[in-house]
């Protein structure tokens, strides 16, 4: 892997995150949006993510420093894409964006450059037509808070080349990631494999009145020394997204424990705005939820 520039496209939650990341590990990053009122907030974000970086890190200034003569931004994507060796894309997680994404990008990027897509749910052969480069076109997962959380699960498709896919393993690792290679193509990679059936088995047990969440917890985490349970875990992912899970599963099945969890979700928490860590209450209250005190599980 002899990669120097990167190009993050769309610098929302996760494009700022992973373009701070890799100038951070001392790569060339040029952050792409739509215009530049949009850029000018991502540049806003650049001292909220020091200040991460260095109480969780211990990251010195000189690295920060470091990290930010390695950003440059541009709303050109001509510009932006003009010596990358890796793309990442990080754009709205619609299918239609993204197409038309791939499409005006392929227009302009150099031959070089090896695209790869950070989108949770959609499959990269979805879009490897489109990228005008299948070869040279994979996904790269991140997580929610990239520098704490370091996945980085690599997926090809099917005529992705395998030196490229090496290559972008190489990449995550360089940007201190834990390298997570999939052999085939997976809906949700691993992680979310394990984890949306979890989550969603123990709102089951919720909504059906088998149990109440603390209790699901506190099986959970003894028996397998998890440090937290389904419902501690829901807190931290946001309601929200396993309301709209659900909910989208209920609209299209019609299942009645789907439109029930749906229902109960939203009553008990959409509407009361309690969706999680983010505003301080879900299942538990914050900081301190009640299931990370020693008591909690004797
Ligand atoms: P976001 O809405 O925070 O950011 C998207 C950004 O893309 C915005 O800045 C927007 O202006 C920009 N954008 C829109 N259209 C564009 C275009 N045509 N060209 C360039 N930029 C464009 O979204 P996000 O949460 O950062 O998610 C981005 C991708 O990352 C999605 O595919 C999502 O599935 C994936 N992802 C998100 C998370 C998460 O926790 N948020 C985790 C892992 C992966």
């Amino acid at each position: 892997m002899n990669y120097k520039n990167i190009t993050i496209a769309g610098s929302g939650v996760l494009g700022y995150q992973i373009a701070f990341q890799s100038a951070f590990h001392g790569f060339h990053v040029t952050v792409y949006d739509i215009n530049d009122d949009v850029l000018e907030k991502a540049k806003a974000k650049f001292n909220i993510l020091s200040e991460a970086f260095k109480k969780d890190l211990n990251a010195s200034q000189q690295q920060i420093d470091q990290a930010g003569q390695n950003l440059s931004y541009t709303s050109n994507l001509a510009e932006a894409v003009k010596d990358a060796d890796l793309l990442i894309e990080a754009v709205p997680e619609n299918p239609a964006i993204k197409t038309d994404f791939y499409t005006k990008l392929a227009k302009v990027a150099p031959e070089k450059t090896v695209f790869a897509t950070n989108s949770s749910t959609l499959l990269p052969s979805q879009f490897a037509e489109s990228t005008g480069r299948p070869s040279k076109f994979l996904a790269l997962h991140f997580a929610n808070n990239i520098w704490i959380h370091n996945t980085a699960e690599i997926m090809g498709h099917d005529t992705t080349d395998p030196k490229v896919f090496e290559d972008v393993v190489e990449f995550a690792k360089a940007i201190g990631m834990l390298a997570l290679p999939l052999h085939k193509e997976q809906p949700g990679y691993i992680l979310n494999s394990l984890l949306v059936p979890l989550l969603s088995a123990a709102t089951r047990l919720l909504v059906t009145e088998v149990a109440d969440p603390q209790t699901i917890d506190k099986t959970w985490m003894k028996a397998t020394g998890a440090p937290a349970g389904p419902f501690g875990i829901l807190d931290v992912v946001g309601i929200t997204t396993a309301y709209n899970i659900d909910k989208m599963a209920a609209e299209k099945t019609q299942d009645e424990l789907k439109i029930k969890t749906a229902n109960y979700l939203k009553e008990h928490f959409i509407d009361k705005n309690k969706l999680g860590v983010s505003t301080g209450e879900g299942f538990y209250k914050y900081p301190n939820p009640a299931y990370k005190d020693p008591e909690f599980l004797k």
